[in-house]
């Protein structure tokens, strides 16, 4: 069990998505901005795909990847933490549901743990029946186990928004 762990860490997916100037930028820099964090030691990159909006359809693809590496933070703390990030790269809110975005950064999952307060739901509450969430997760993990839902092998066969594309050169730097 991942919280019997002696240091208090759980593995921390976070998932990350952009549709506007520059996607597969904007994942990189969002990226470098995860991998300067003073938790976020091992990190490990999932592939970029892309995918059509889900939302709004005149808007531009999507972008998607995920990170993970472990953390002893509390969720609360995690999520100040990528509130920051996105308003650093400039983030302006929108009212119009799964609009458009410079960046997007979820926290996924946390270890095993199943959390829900007025800010947050973890797991996150759309991750098993996303492809553009379940394929970046099987990249970091093949066997990961999403609580209360199921393995994330068995939901990709009959998830949702399967039109997905995995980039295969996505010009990532080296961090
Ligand atoms: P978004 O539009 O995706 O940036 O999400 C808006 C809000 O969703 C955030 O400000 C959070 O308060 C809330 N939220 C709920 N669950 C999560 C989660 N697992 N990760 C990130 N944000 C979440």
């Amino acid at each position: 069990m991942e919280r019997e762990k002696k240091d208090n860490s759980r593995n921390l997916y976070i998932g990350i998505g952009s549709n506007l100037n520059n996607p597969i930028h904007q994942l990189n820099i969002a990226i470098e901005y995860l991998s300067k964090i003073d938790f976020s030691h091992n990190m490990k990159i999932a592939s970029f795909y892309e995918s059509p909006p889900m939302g709004p359809l005149d808007q531009n693809n999507y972008i998607n990847t995920a990170v993970m590496f472990s953390s002893s933070e509390s969720p609360e703390d995690i999520l100040i933490t990528l509130k920051d990030i996105e308003s650093s790269m400039g983030r302006k809110k929108n009212s119009i549901r799964w609009s458009e975005r410079t960046i997007d950064l979820d926290i996924i999952l946390l270890g095993d743990l199943v959390y829900e307060s007025d800010s947050l739901t973890i797991p996150h509450m759309y991750a098993h029946e996303r492809a553009f969430v379940l394929f970046p997760l099987l990249d970091l993990n093949p066997d990961i186990f999403i609580p209360k839902k199921g393995f994330a092998k068995d939901l990709v066969k009959d998830c949702l928004y399967r039109n997905i594309k995995k980039i295969e050169n996505n010009e990532r730097f080296e961090i």
